[in-house]
């Protein structure tokens, strides 16, 4: 699915930080570098940037156009650090990553970025679907191209595990198993009866700690597993103290 999200840097001016995008990604699980009309190619400082993510780099396409980047792009989001005299249909990061998520599995998706010193031409904007801004201080709102790409990648990421998340039926709270009311009754009275035994609770002057008890219990709502575990707790319990008298 990560496969076909494509980070494409027009006209990127400092190598190094081609090599720091590279590293943004493949920190998020992105590989689909494509650089267009990159002032010079990938060099020494790329790769010492980019660090273990050599391999991003090393794919890295090279083309010519915008155009030509983005033409099999079923979606195509460009990013701007200031709203521009022409209006756009706009996303926010997090709308961003999860609209790239839900329309990658039809076709390739790709993230714009502009040139270090004046980011993307109207022109270039206006191949574009959407227009991300991420909202930062407004006194100052310019991050630097690969810190740009750093929080983009992320909201990726988190929208991609999200959907994975919510697809393994493990982590459905409905799935849960839960002990019944009479379940709950019986741990409650075998907690009692163990701490009366232990002398924890001393029976003719009972308190408010059984109480305390059930309210903790029900906040933490144990799931059937748990509860047997703390029967099992209180049957061990039992024992050893039985062993003793
Ligand atoms: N001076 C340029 C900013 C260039 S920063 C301008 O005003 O457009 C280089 C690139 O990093 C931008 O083209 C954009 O792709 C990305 N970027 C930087 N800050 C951003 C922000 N707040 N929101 C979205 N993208 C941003």
């Amino acid at each position: 699915m990560l496969e076909n999200i494509r980070v494409v840097l027009v006209n990127t001016s400092h190598t190094g930080n081609i090599g720091s995008a590279a590293r943004a990604m493949k920190t998020m699980g992105l590989s689909q570098l494509v650089l267009v009309d990159p002032v010079s190619p990938p060099d020494g400082k790329s790769s010492a940037l980019a660090a273990g993510a050599g391999d991003v780099l090393a794919n890295a396409r090279i083309v010519d156009t915008l155009e030509e980047a983005v033409t099999d792009c079923g979606l195509v989001v460009g990013t701007s650090a200031r709203s521009r005299t022409l209006s756009w249909p706009m996303l926010e990061p997090r709308g961003c990553g999860e609209k790239l998520i839900s329309e990658v599995p039809k076709y390739p998706v790709a993230l714009v970025f502009g040139r270090e010193n004046n980011g993307l031409s109207n022109e270039e904007l206006q191949l574009c679907h959407f227009h991300v801004c991420i909202p930062a201080n407004p006194d100052y709102s310019s991050l630097n191209l690969a810190a740009a790409v750093q929080t983009l990648c992320y909201e990726v990421r988190m929208a991609y595990l999200n959907l994975t998340r919510s697809q393994h039926p493990e982590n459905h709270p409905e799935n849960t198993e839960y002990p019944l009311s009479e379940d709950l009754e019986g741990f409650y009275s075998h907690l009692e009866q163990t701490l009366i035994k232990t002398n924890f609770i001393i029976a003719k002057h009972p308190g408010m700690v059984m109480t305390k008890l059930r309210r903790m219990f029900n906040r933490a709502r144990p799931e059937s597993q748990e509860l047997n575990i703390l029967r099992g707790i209180l049957a061990s319990i039992g024992k050893t103290t039985s062993n003793k008298e």
